[in-house]
């Protein structure tokens, strides 16, 4: 039997809907990830290069946060939520009961291989359902330290990891899950919608693209410089969010480059390939794939790199030509492009012209050019003055608009999406409305009114 099967089997049977039983298996699992948390900062060090303070703060950290959040927060989301009734049903009662939708597939990528599907399993188990979960075969170190945290502490038949790589995943995506969480590419992103089309399985898929960063005349260019730093080469780059390329006002840009130069010596020292936290890129293929959107433009700054180690300097470059592969495709890795603009509406329309991205960052202090850049462009999320860290808050909703994706988590967020929003009318039998029914006894005229009147 697929491993779907044995999941739904085991659902029927009704644990997982229990609040304390949700709860409980919320503290087993924040139990086995301390329990393994070294091997966890092991293994993300083997695959990334990530250091422990990298690896606490954007992994295992971010995920011990949720899951404390989730149980803080657990009874209220459930909650039914009675809304109103309308007249017509005088006496009877309306609500939405947040039921799981039964067992969910987690497929994961590689740049967070921890947090992105433990933040999305700790939604499922929340939400009353079973999981699998399918770790990114890229990180091989992490897959296996998920495998084991997750088939050593919970039963199959609730939780099951599966580990493995492309055919794994498209072998998992022809058996009926009720719902999938994927978080990956916008090319595999289309495979897997098609994929849980043919069973009608809705989706949220976490997708990727090229988010831009405008640097604006107004702005204090030594914090902006920092900031675009700090996002762009966290991680080596490596960040669904992370700024891609900058677009820069042109009576600011010589400033604007002095102040990023500044801001890598300043993390990273004067030979960040020597740098204990700085990570490296993940595999050769994507080492190359960096290497060779160095061939168009002028690099400013950085450029060297190490195959062996696969590390690559955190690197500026300028006059890239639009119809580069520098600015075709997500970079994903530690290469800065600076464009320059004089005319904020030229930036917005150059936006406007490209897929809706995932992150969009804006630095300025122009209050009416900050509501021109949020009225006029879409994306998943906008940071204003800052980067990524709009997806640090668990108040605010994380997820992709058009070729970046559909759907979000975070927060409550990540409760609401794994569970079905079911509507309730709870009529009373007693006293019926008979002009309802046929056949009908009124003029049009008056049912107009009454309709109107008891509806509302
Ligand atoms: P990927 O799409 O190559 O792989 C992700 C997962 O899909 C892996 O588990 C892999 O095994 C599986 N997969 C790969 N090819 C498949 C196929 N043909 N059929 C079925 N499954 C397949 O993505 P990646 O390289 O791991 O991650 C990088 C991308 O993910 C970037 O575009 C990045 O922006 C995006 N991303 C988005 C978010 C977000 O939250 N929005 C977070 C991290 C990464």
């Amino acid at each position: 039997m697929h491993i779907s099967e044995i999941q739904r089997q085991y659902f029927k049977n009704g644990e997982t809907k229990s609040i304390s039983f949700r709860i409980q298996q919320l503290q087993i699992l924040q139990q086995a990830i301390l329990k393994n948390e070294s091997r966890i900062y092991e293994a993300l060090k083997a695959d990334l290069g990530k250091c422990q303070m990298e690896g606490y703060l954007t992994e295992v950290g971010f995920t011990l946060n949720d899951i404390d959040f989730m149980i803080k927060n657990i009874r209220k989301f459930a909650k039914h939520k009675k809304v109103k009734t309308p007249a017509i049903f005088l006496g009877g009662s309306s609500f939405i009961i947040p039921e799981p939708y039964g067992t969910v597939l987690i497929i994961g990528p590689w740049n967070y291989p921890f947090q992105l599907v433990m933040v999305p399993l700790i939604g499922a188990i929340a939400a009353g359902n079973c999981a699998v979960v399918k770790p990114s075969e890229l990180t091989p170190n992490v897959s296996r330290v998920i495998a084991a945290i997750i088939n050593d502490t919970f039963k199959s038949e609730y939780i099951a990891a599966i580990e493995g790589g492309v055919e794994e995943s498209q072998k998992l995506l022809t058996q009926k899950f009720d719902y999938i969480f994927y978080t990956g590419s916008t090319t595999v992103g289309r495979i897997v919608m098609t994929e849980a089309a043919k069973n009608l399985t809705p989706v949220t898929l976490e997708l990727g693209g090229k988010s831009p960063c405008i640097i604006d005349k107004d702005t204090n260019i030594k914090n902006a410089a920092k900031r675009v730093v700090w996002g762009k080469f966290l991680n080596c780059g490596q960040t669904c969010v992370a700024p891609d390329y900058v677009l820069v006002h042109k009576n600011i840009k010589e400033e604007f480059i002095t102040n990023a130069i500044a801001a890598i010596n300043e993390f990273y020292g004067s030979d960040p390939l020597e740098a204990e936290q700085y990570p490296h890129i993940v595999n050769e293929r994507h080492f190359d794939r960096l290497l060779s959107l160095m061939n168009d433009g002028n690099i400013l700054y950085g450029g060297k790199n190490n195959r062996e180690k696969l590390y690559i300097q955190p690197t500026l470059i300028d006059s890239v030509s639009q119809d580069s592969s520098i600015m075709q495709e997500e970079i994903f890795g530690p290469i800065m492009p600076i464009l320059e603009f004089d005319n904020l509406d030229t930036v917005i329309s150059f936006i406007n012209e490209r897929p809706k991205p995932l992150a969009l960052y804006y630095f300025s202090s122009n209050k009416s050019n900050i509501a021109k850049v949020l009225n006029e462009t879409s994306s998943g999320g906008t940071c204003i003055n800052d980067t990524i860290n709009h997806i640090t808050t668990s108040s605010l909703p994380f997820g992709g608009v058009g070729d970046s994706g559909m759907g979000s988590y975070h927060g409550k967020e990540t409760f609401e999406t794994f569970s079905h929003r079911k509507s309730v009318l709870h009529n009373q039998i007693t006293y019926d409305f008979k002009l309802k029914y046929p056949p009908y006894k009124v003029t049009i005229n008056l049912m107009k009114k009454v309709f109107r009147f008891l509806l509302n």
